[in-house]
C-alpha cells in the first residue's frame, strides 16, 4: 500500500529543509528523500558524529541555522525523512518510487518539490582521468565530510568564487596551495563586484577567504588554462599556459608545475533530470547556469502541483535556496487553502523582493562562472569526454561530422552517456561542445528515463513480488 502525503520534498539541501519547516508547522504531512546520508545537502556537510577531526573552523550564519533546522526537524512529528534514498522515478499523479537499503518504495504526494540541488560542471583537458585530479567539490568533501587532506601539495585551478571557498578551506586545514590559476581574465571578475552589493553576507565571506588567501602569499593567477595532467599512472605535473582575451593560448606562455593533487572547479549545473523525466518543462538560460527548471513566480513548474526550489531553478547560492524552499511552502499552503490571504500576501511580498535581489546576484556570479566557447571548441580530440565509457572527443567529433547531431544520436552511436553517470558528466560537456561548433546554438538535452540513476535490480523484484504480484 503506498504511503500518502501532502507533500514530498526530493532534496534534504538548504532549499527542501527550509519548505519542510514551514510546511510541517501548518500540520502537513511532509515526507524527505535525499540520496545522502546526512540532511543539509551540498552546503551544510559535516563529518560524521563519531570523527574527531575536524579541519573546517569558520562557519556562515546561514550555515549555523541551517544544522539547527536540519536538528529541529529530525524530531518533528509530522516529517518522515528517507535518507540513503535515491529516486528512481516519477510517475502520474506525483507517486514516486524510491530505493532505501535494498527495497523500493512507492509513495504518494499531493504536492511535490523537486529541490535536488546542483552538481559541478567540467572543462575537460587531456588527463582529467588521472588519480590526482579532482574536483573541487571533491576537495571539500575529503576536508569537510571526511576530515582527510588528501595531499600535501595542491594546484586549484577553473572558474569562479567557488575555487576561493575551497583554497581557503584548505589553508585552514593545513594545507599548501600552489596556486590558484583562474581561466577568465582578472577584467571579468569585476562585475562580481556588483554582484556582491546585492548579497551583502557574500562580501563578508568573500573577505574572510580572501584575508586567508592573501596573508599565506598564496598564489593568484588570472586568464590561465590547464592544457594538459601529466603522470605515469597518477598524476605527477599540470601543464598550464596563458590565454588571451578571446581564450586562445598563447604560445611559448606554458609553464608546467610540479603537483600531488589538481583540484578543478568551472561552476555548477542544476539537477533537472526529475522534471524531464515527467515532461515538465525547462529551459536554458545562461546567466543562470544553462539548463534550469521553468517555473512561474510561485515556484511551480509547468506540470501542475509539482514545484522547484534551490539551485534546480539557478545557480544562485545558498541564500537563494532557502528563500525558494521558504517561498514553494507559502505557494503549495496557498494551493491547499491552508493560509489566509493577508498574511500569504504580507510574508510572501517580502520573500519574491528577495528572490529577485539573489537573482540578480546569480546573473554576475554566473558571468565568473562562464567559459568561453573557444575553450571547449580547442579540446584535444584525444581527451576523454565520457568517463565511464571511455569515449575520446575524436569519437564524438567524428559522429558529429557524420551527421549525428544531437545527444541523444551521439549517445547511441558513441555510447558517451550510458554508463553509471548516465551523462550527468558528459551531457553538459558534449552541450558545450555542440554550442561551441553551432554558433552559440543550444542542443536538446538527454531524454531521460527511468531509473533516474542506478538501482539494485533486486530491490525492484522484491518491489515487484511484494507490493505489485498480489
Ligand atoms: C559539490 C558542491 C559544493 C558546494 N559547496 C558550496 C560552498 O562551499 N559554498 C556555497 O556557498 N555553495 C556551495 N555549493 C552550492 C550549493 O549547491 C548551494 O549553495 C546550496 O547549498 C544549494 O542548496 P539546495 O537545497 O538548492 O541544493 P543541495 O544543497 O545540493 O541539496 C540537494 C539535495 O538533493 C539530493 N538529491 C539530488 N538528487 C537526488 C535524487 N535523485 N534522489 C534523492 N536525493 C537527491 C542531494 O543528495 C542533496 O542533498 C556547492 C555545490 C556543490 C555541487
Amino acid at each position: 500500500m503506498n504511503k500518502k502525503y501532502d507533500t514530498i520534498i526530493i532534496g534534504s539541501g538548504l532549499a527542501g529543509i527550509n519548505a519542510a519547516n514551514i510546511l510541517s508547522a501548518y500540520n502537513l504531512k511532509i515526507a524527505i528523500i535525499d540520496e545522502n546520508h546526512f540532511s543539509g545537502g551540498q552546503y551544510l556537510r559535516k563529518l560524521p558524529e563519531n570523527f574527531k577531526s575536524n579541519l573546517i573552523k569558520y562557519t556562515t550564519k546561514i550555515k549555523k541555522e541551517g544544522l539547527k533546522l536540519v536538528k529541529k526537524l529530525q524530531n518533528n512529528k509530522n516529517i518522515n525523512f528517507y535518507q540513503d534514498s535515491t529516486v528512481i522515478g516519477i510517475y502520474d499523479n506525483n507517486k514516486l518510487l524510491f530505493e532505501n537499503n535494498g527495497k523500493a518504495e512507492l509513495i504518494q504526494g499531493e504536492t511535490l518539490i523537486i529541490a535536488t540541488g546542483a552538481r559541478e560542471k567540467y572543462l575537460p583537458f587531456k588527463g582529467w582521468t588521472l588519480p590526482g585530479v579532482i574536483s573541487a567539490g571533491a576537495l571539500q568533501v575529503f576536508l569537510k565530510s571526511n576530515g582527510v587532506l588528501p595531499a600535501d601539495k595542491i594546484l586549484i585551478a577553473g572558474t569562479g568564487p567557488f575555487l576561493y571557498a575551497v583554497a581557503y578551506e584548505t589553508l585552514v586545514a593545513g594545507g599548501k596551495i600552489q596556486g590558484i590559476f583562474e581561466l577568465n581574465g582578472f577584467f571579468k571578475q569585476i562585475p562580481f563586484g556588483f554582484g556582491l552589493m546585492r548579497a551583502p553576507t557574500k562580501i563578508i565571506e568573500a573577505l574572510v577567504y580572501m584575508e586567508e588567501i592573501l596573508r599565506r602569499w598564496t598564489k593568484l593567477k588570472y586568464g590561465w588554462k590547464i592544457i594538459r595532467a601529466e603522470g605515469d599512472g597518477k598524476l605527477e605535473q599540470v601543464m598550464l599556459a596563458k590565454t588571451d582575451s578571446k581564450g586562445d593560448t598563447i604560445k611559448g606562455s606554458e609553464k608546467t608545475i610540479k603537483t600531488n593533487l589538481l583540484a578543478t572547479g568551472f561552476g555548477f549545473i542544476p539537477n533537472i533530470e526529475l522534471i524531464n523525466m515527467i515532461n515538465g518543462e525547462t529551459e536554458y538560460k545562461k546567466e543562470l547556469g544553462g539548463w534550469i527548471i521553468k517555473v512561474n513566480d510561485e515556484l511551480e513548474t509547468s506540470i501542475e502541483g509539482v514545484f522547484s526550489a534551490g539551485e534546480t531553478t539557478g545557480i544562485g547560492g545558498a541564500e537563494k535556496s532557502v528563500i525558494e524552499g521558504m517561498l514553494t511552502a507559502y505557494s503549495i499552503l496557498k494551493k491547499m487553502g491552508k493560509i489566509d490571504s493577508t498574511l500569504y500576501s504580507k510574508i510572501v511580498g517580502k520573500l519574491k523582493k528577495k528572490r529577485n535581489n539573489y537573482l540578480k546576484y546569480a546573473e554576475y556570479l554566473n558571468i565568473v562562472y562562464s567559459i568561453n566557447d573557444t575553450h571547449y571548441k580547442t579540446v584535444d580530440d584525444e581527451t576523454i569526454i565520457c568517463r565511464c565509457e571511455d569515449v575520446p572527443l575524436k569519437e564524438i567529433k567524428n559522429a558529429y561530422q557524420n551527421g549525428f547531431k544531437s545527444l541523444n544520436s551521439l549517445k547511441i552511436f558513441t555510447r558517451s552517456g550510458m554508463g553509471n553517470c548516465q551523462g550527468r558528466t558528459c551531457g553538459p560537456i558534449i552541450t558545450e561542445i555542440i554550442k561551441s561548433y553551432e554558433k552559440g546554438k543550444i542542443p536538446e538535452q538527454f531524454k531521460i528515463r527511468k531509473p533516474a540513476k542506478p538501482v539494485n535490480i533486486s530491490s525492484l523484484v522484491r518491489f515487484y513480488e511484494e507490493e505489485v504480484k498480489e
